[in-house]
């Protein structure tokens, strides 16, 4: 065999060795009974045309990798925000394991969460005492500040209730009486992640907030920033703005250092995160800004149920979104935009405008939660580029007469088509019928990438086969200049690759771009 003490293969060289080669096609024609090469080619083909597309887009039973997740995950996100505190699911073990594992991959972190580790027994009788035990044993060997408790399928489709399961608990002692359990119930088969988030931000809001009277309105802004795998860049990037401009803020959910744990040899199970009394005091806020709208309707409605002002953002990327933001947050603080952050916008509009002989004109397709394509469509019209394709799974019909909206107020958006409700299969005809020349999404669009050969610029969580992304900022114009940086390196990798022929294509294989 190749493989030797002396000379270790990684598997991608290993398997390409002959005797591996033999094995997998012994393998696949022994046990996989594939059809006949030109049948699979010639369905294949069939895939790239009008005709299947039609039939793809009209495809209703059926979802083929969707762009999102499913509540929990958006949940346990959340509350992973928060000061200590230990998320806890109530239904099965292998859900678990992927919410685990998904934000693991993405952040190159560990991710800690329990499970109440629902099996059949559970989902005849009932998870009361799962529920019981579990909290009891997360509270005594966990040692968090509070248990964010959130639901799978499982426990909801038994109708499992939370808030009644929790008193229970309580009353058995799994803990203290005054121990704060918020909880959020995340049904998994309706919305998605973003929904999750918002009704655990909710959750963990009304647990500290309810009943409590409101004093003096503070001159503290509240920021919710939504679910977001860039969190750890993100979030320091705007504290970094807004103690430039002197803002008083507060972070309420806030994962950038639960998911940036230094190598210092402490393990850290908890790091950062809004603590309790920050939560608390957030209810005398004069305002609350969300960064993303469609994660946090529910929370910002009960914002505003309490006396609080709330307004919400796109995924604020790029030039304008960013000017806007500014200017809100001046605004209401009354506090000027100082002169240093008006010299970085200057910077980002300056890196634009050198590079927009390779940007203008460029077509593009954007997949991803419904803010982050919002936003993305709007920074890549503001750079000359036409969103040819915008997909978000887990767009509404609000979100796609939002998009229509903005891409109606500029040429750019001229040709650009909006898809509420679809997934990745479905834009891989799209790809196919009607090319652009960068697929803007995560991880997921490698297949598509592979498929149809348009360059994927990974920009949207979950980022699995990348490192670090993350760990730098998308918002602000420091975040506009990575973005930038991100598709102009696409572009020029591409356009390297198309042209290092030599002595056939090396006529455009410059030195200079
Ligand atoms: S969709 Fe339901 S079964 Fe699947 S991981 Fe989510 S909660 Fe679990």
């Amino acid at each position: 065999m190749p493989q030797s003490a002396e000379k270790a293969l990684d598997h991608a060289p290993l398997f390409c060795e002959p005797e591996y080669r033999q094995m997998l096609a012994e393998k696949k024609l022994n046990f996989e009974r594939p059809h006949p090469e030109k049948v699979v080619s010639d369905q294949r083909e069939f895939t790239k045309t009008w005709e299947y597309r039609e039939k793809n887009l009209a495809r209703k039973a059926l979802v083929v990798n969707p762009a999102k997740a499913c509540q929990p995950l958006g949940a346990v996100f959340a509350a992973a925000g928060f000061e200590r505190t230990m998320s806890f699911v109530h239904g099965s073990q292998g859900c678990v394991a992927y919410y685990r594992s998904h934000l693991s991959r993405h952040f190159k972190e560990p991710s800690s969460v329990v499970s109440s580790s629902m099996t059949e027994d559970a989902a005849v009788f009932g998870g009361l005492k799962n529920m019981v035990d579990g909290l009891a044993n997360t509270y005594k060997l966990y040692n968090p500040n509070m248990i964010a408790v959130s639901t799978t399928c499982m426990a909801e489709v038994i109708g499992d209730d939370l808030h009644g399961f929790i008193e229970n608990a309580k009353s058995e002692g799994s803990v203290p009486r005054d121990f704060d359990v918020p909880f959020a119930h995340t049904p998994a088969f309706v919305g998605s992640h973003v929904d999750g988030y918002d009704s655990m931000v909710k959750g963990v809001l009304e647990n500290f907030w309810k009943g409590t009277a409101r004093n003096e309105a503070t001159a503290t802004i509240n920021i919710i920033p939504g679910f977001d795998g860039f969190c750890v860049g993100n979030n320091r990037e705007l504290k970094r703005l807004l103690d430039l401009m002197q803002v008083t803020y507060m972070f309420i959910q806030d994962a950038s250092d639960q998911f940036d744990t230094p190598s210092d040899g402490k393990f850290r199970m908890y790091d950062g995160g809004t603590s309790i009394n920050d939560v608390k005091a957030a209810l005398n806020a004069e305002w609350t800004l969300s960064l993303q709208y469609y994660n946090t309707r529910k929370t910002l409605d009960y914002c505003r149920d309490v006396g609080q002002a709330a307004t919400s953002f796109h995924y604020p990327l790029g030039v304008e979104a960013t000017d806007e933001l500014l200017m809100v947050i001046s605004e209401i603080s009354s506090r000027e935009i100082p002169e240093a952050i008006r010299l970085e916008r200057g910077r980002l509009i300056d890196a634009m405008a050198d590079s927009q002989a390779w940007l203008y004109g460029k077509k593009y397709a954007i997949y991803g939660d419904p803010d982050f394509v919002y936003a993305m469509a709007r920074f890549i019209m503001e750079t000359g580029g036409e969103p040819t394709h915008c997909l978000a799974t887990n767009g509404t019909s609000a979100w796609e007469d939002e998009m229509k909206e903005l891409l109606a107020s500029s040429p750019f958006g001229k040709n650009a088509q909006v898809w509420p409700g679809k997934d990745l299969w479905a834009l891989r005809s799209l790809l196919f019928t009607e090319p652009v020349d960068l697929l803007i999404g995560n991880s997921y669009g490698k297949y598509l990438e592979r498929d149809t050969g348009t360059p994927l610029v990974r920009l949207m969580f979950p980022i699995f086969d990348r490192h670090h992304h993350h760990r730098f900022p998308l918002m602000g114009y420091q975040g506009g200049l990575r973005l930038l940086t991100s598709i102009l390196d696409k572009i020029f990798d591409n356009l390297d690759r198309e042209t290092m022929h030599a002595g056939v294509t090396d006529y455009s294989y410059d030195l200079t771009r």
